[in-house]
């Protein structure tokens, strides 16, 4: 009999955070393609390009590979006239391609004259991202900050009021440097850096809003490349707004340090319900494909339960009971040829996102967690019979034997996979 005292042990099954606060949504928008941000839209991915925009095929080729991975919308450098004027070609390509992915300008200095100048390119892009650091200085950023704005009113396209504190509006930071100066306790140089990043994005909104623009159409972003002053930013500018916003940690780095840093901070707020479109903001290594940057914000959205988008694939770290490599390379084999098979499967196969395949190393945990799996495998151990068996819901079905074990249980979870979500599945329900 259970202790009644125990009782407070009812934990929620979902222990993540409801958003705190409405915030408007956006429409980010190509041809059909409608994509909302903010308001009670899943939380958004989008990447970056590093192709040189002028490049319109190179570049066409590298938004469809990070569409393909899961990038809903991609950025890409606008900042010449020549950029400007290959983004409707790349437009023009990629709808030849059949990717209807939204593009979004990154403008920096000169964005005002490129979208004037060339107004095909303000018209194929979904989206603008303004930095309002790098608008001009003194009368002219006013006047060109409008311009920008008023061309994205014009085509009825949403703009990310971007702020950087990297490229932090100067004016404002030496403002508001002289006005902590003039404090009797003077504030820490840090919360004088926040104060000024969280206004030069609201204040730049409301310029935007005093403009004209629909609130809706306003994203705001405040990036820094601390893990904790991204938590304290990010917390001060979802308190005092309810604009949605885009979340990234900037320049996070590369490899392992890039990863962690940026699923640690992301995490800590995405929980609190803070961020409605996420960027990682990977360095790539040398060899290392662009796409990373959108399997890791994919990763991290998907472990912390806000979003399903691959199959997941629970395997055993392995320890002193597996001396042979075969579990991993199995998980690896297994892993790679779910996310390989994607693209086509999220169409095939509606619902396969949900999917969860377990490769484990030994009869500790292996029978239980295989069990808990839809589809699961529980691999002999050092000095256990060579016999691996199979756990098809919750059910010991069947045990493989012999060299082909990783072939016969790949066929096991695509013959699975055709059963539970193929269109026989779809009909009998
Ligand atoms: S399941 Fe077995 S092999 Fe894997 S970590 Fe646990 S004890 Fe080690």
């Amino acid at each position: 009999m259970s202790d009644p005292s125990f009782d407070f042990l009812r934990l929620p099954l979902d222990a993540a955070a409801p958003k705190p606060r409405h915030r408007r949504q956006a429409r980010v928008r190509w041809g059909a393609n409608l994509l909302t941000v903010g308001g009670d839209a899943p939380v958004r991915v989008q990447s970056m390009t590093n192709t040189d925009t002028v490049q319109v095929i190179e570049t066409a080729i590298q938004v469809k590979e990070l569409a393909q991975a899961g990038s809903e919308m991609v950025r890409i450098t606008v900042n010449t006239i020549e950029a400007a004027q290959a983004v409707p070609h790349i437009r023009e390509q990629l709808d030849r391609m059949g990717v209807d992915t939204p593009l979004i300008g990154d403008f920096h200095y000169n964005g005002h004259r490129l979208l004037t100048e060339v107004p095909a390119c303000a018209e194929a892009l979904s989206k603008y991202r303004i930095n309002p650091g790098n608008v001009g200085r003194g009368e002219k950023r006013d006047k060109q900050f409008a311009q920008m704005v008023e061309v994205a009113m014009r085509h009825d396209k949403p703009v990310r009021i971007g702020v950087n504190w990297g490229s932090l509006d100067q004016d404002l930071l030496a403002s508001l440097m002289d006005e902590n100066a003039r404090r009797s306790t003077p504030w820490d140089l840090r919360q004088v850096m926040y104060q000024a990043v969280v206004m030069s994005a609201l204040q730049s909104a409301e310029e935007a809003r005093r403009l004209g623009m629909d609130p809706d159409q306003i994203i705001l972003s405040c990036k820094m490349s601390g893990v904790q002053d991204l938590v304290s930013v990010y917390r001060a500018l979802a308190k005092h707004c309810d604009y949605a916003l885009h979340l990234g940690l900037t320049e996070a780095g590369m490899g392992t340090k890039g990863t962690v840093a940026s699923a640690t901070a992301l995490s800590v707020l995405l929980q609190e319900g803070i961020g409605d479109t996420i960027r990682v903001s990977l360095t790539p290594q040398p060899g290392e494909a662009r796409t990373q940057e959108v399997v890791v914000a994919l990763e991290i959205l998907q472990s912390l339960g806000l979003r399903h988008f691959n199959p997941s694939v629970t395997a055993c770290p392995g320890c002193g009971r597996t001396t042979s490599t075969t579990f991993q390379e199995l998980a690896k084999q297994i892993d790679d040829y779910l996310r390989l098979q994607m693209p086509i499967w999220r169409s095939r196969y509606p619902g396969v996102e949900n999917l969860k395949v377990a490769v484990m190393g030994c009869i500790v945990n292996g029978p239980g967690e295989s069990k808990h799996a839809d589809i699961g495998i529980s691999l002999p151990g050092t000095g256990e019979a060579p016999a691996a068996p199979v756990f098809i819901d919750g059910e010991k079905r069947l045990t493989l034997r012999g060299e082909g074990i990783a072939q016969d249980f790949q066929k096991l979870v695509e013959d699975y996979i055709e059963r539970r979500f193929g269109t026989a599945a779809a009909e009998t329900h």
